[in-house]
Formats: structure tokens, sequence, C-alpha cells
């Protein structure tokens, strides 16, 4: 039988290509979106995948949409965490709001989808579950404190619940892309993009798609001994240790 994803943020962007490519790999897809219906409807009918609205900010709305998930789809065997957001500004003149809504749903989040799923994963013997952190939660970022704890929380996140569910099936690795061909990057300045590539040894920005793969890999079978890692995806940007 089909093996069942979700995937946050699944509609657009990085997590648009990893929701198509998890279809692709057989797995029945479910993909969350916070609020635009255009963009999820596309995706929908686009990659064939069901979609499914809520803030991954609120846990109410998480347990609800994962109660409605897995009534439609069954039990979910995958969890990808990929949606974020960014409230960017120098930390002496970042707001509380800036620093508790990137919080809320780039960290708070791990907690709110991850944990009315894991039991159910451990009891099952196999479970996925994968964390999109990103390049400046490894190196830090001037003008983004926020994001910067937010994505390192992520990394500690994986690292310690990957410990606790080592033996019992369940996988927990996380994936931090540097600069990715995405909308969010496409609005960048073109004078700016430009230096932002001369810094990339690969010599341009990511694609979607690479990201797809690795993500597809840590969810097969095949990936089963690899547990707690963060994989660098960054074209030799920041190369971690
Ligand atoms: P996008 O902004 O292109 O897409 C974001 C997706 O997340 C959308 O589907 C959006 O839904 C959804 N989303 C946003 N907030 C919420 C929320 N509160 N609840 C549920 N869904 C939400 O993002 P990217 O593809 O650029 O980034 C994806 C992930 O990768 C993020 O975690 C980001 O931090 C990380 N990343 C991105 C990099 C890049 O270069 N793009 C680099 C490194 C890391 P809707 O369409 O309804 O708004």
């Amino acid at each position: 039988m089909a093996r069942v994803a979700l995937v946050t943020g699944g509609t657009r962007g990085i997590g648009n290509a990893i929701s198509a490519r998890l279809a692709a790999d057989g797995f029945k897809v479910a993909a969350n979106y916070a609020g635009n219906s255009e963009a999820a409807n596309a995706c929908a009918k686009d990659l064939g995948v069901a979609v499914y609205k809520w803030d991954v900010g609120d846990e109410a709305q998480c347990k609800e949409g994962i109660a409605k998930v897995e009534s439609e789809l069954g039990p979910i065997d995958v969890l990808v965490n990929n949606a974020g957001i960014t409230r960017d500004g120098f930390f002496h003149k970042m707001s509380a709001e800036q620093w508790r809504d990137v919080l809320r749903v780039d960290l708070d989040s791990l907690f709110f989808m991850t944990r009315p799923v894991i039991e159910g994963m451990r009891n099952r013997g196999f479970g996925r579950v994968i964390n999109i952190t990103s390049i400046n939660g490894q190196k830090g970022q001037a003008g983004q404190v926020n994001y910067s704890a937010a994505k390192a929380g992520m990394i500690g996140f994986t690292k310690a619940l990957a410990q606790e569910c080592a033996n019992k099936g369940v996988t927990v690795n996380a994936i931090a892309p540097g600069y990715i061909d995405t909308e969010m990057v496409q609005a960048v300045p073109e004078e700016v993009l430009k230096k932002i590539i001369g810094t990339i040894p690969v010599g341009r920005l990511g694609k979607a798609a690479e990201i797809a793969g690795a993500v597809s890999f840590l969810a097969s079978d095949t990936a089963a001994f690899m547990t707690g890692a963060t994989l660098t995806m960054n074209g030799a940007q920041y190369i971690a240790g």
C-alpha cells in the first residue's frame, strides 16, 4: 500500500517540488498551505495531490489538520516540515512580533506538527521526519537573528528526536538549503542576486528539485541508517563540519 507523506508549505516553492517528487515516488501526498488558495488549487490540479489549509504555527489547527489528513489518506508515514517564513530586520530594530512570528511558524511548528504523528510512527515501526532548515541556521545571517535562531533550533530538534526514535524505525533528519531559485529569491534585485551568486562556488542558485531529490532519498527505505543528520546543500557556499 502507498505510504502517506505530509508536506507543510507543500504547495509553493521548495515544498511544491517536494510534493511533486514524493507523488512521483508513489506516495499519497498531502500538501499543506497557509492561505494562497490559488497556488494550492493549481498545485492540486498539476500534481494530483490533496491540499489542506492550516497555519502550522497554531497548535489546534495542526491537530485538526493532521486528523483530517489521516482520516482521508491514512496514517502519516513521512512528515516534511518545510513551511517557513522570514521577518527580516537588524536585531537592534527588531520587534517582539517579528521575533515571535518567525519562532512560531519556523520552530514551534515542529512541535505542533511532529508531536501528533510521532507516536503512530513509533508504534507502526516506520516513520520519516524531514526538517527543512537553512544555511543561515548553520552560519548565522545578519538581519535574520530570529530566522537564524529558529533554523538552528530545528537542527537541535532533529538531533535529539533522532536519538529518541532510532530504535523504532523512525528517522529524523534535516536538510539545510543555501540559496534556491524560488519566487522568494527571484524577488531579490538583480544586482544583489548577482553578488549572492558570486559567493556560491558552484556558480548558480540551487534548484528546488535538487532539495526534493534529497527528501526523496531520506524518505526511502534505503535511508534507514541515516538519522540525526543535517544535509548541507548550498553549492559549497558554506561547508558545515
Ligand atoms: P515559499 O515562500 O516559496 O513557500 C512557502 C510555503 O509555505 C507556501 O506553500 C506557504 O503557503 C507555506 N506557508 C507559509 N507560512 C505557513 C504557515 N504559517 N502555515 C502553513 N503553511 C505556511 O518558501 P520557500 O520554498 O522559499 O521555502 C521553503 C522552506 O525552505 C522554508 O522553511 C525556508 O525557510 C527554507 N529555505 C528556503 C531557501 C530559499 O532559498 N528559498 C533557502 C534555505 C531555506 P501559502 O502559499 O498559502 O502562503
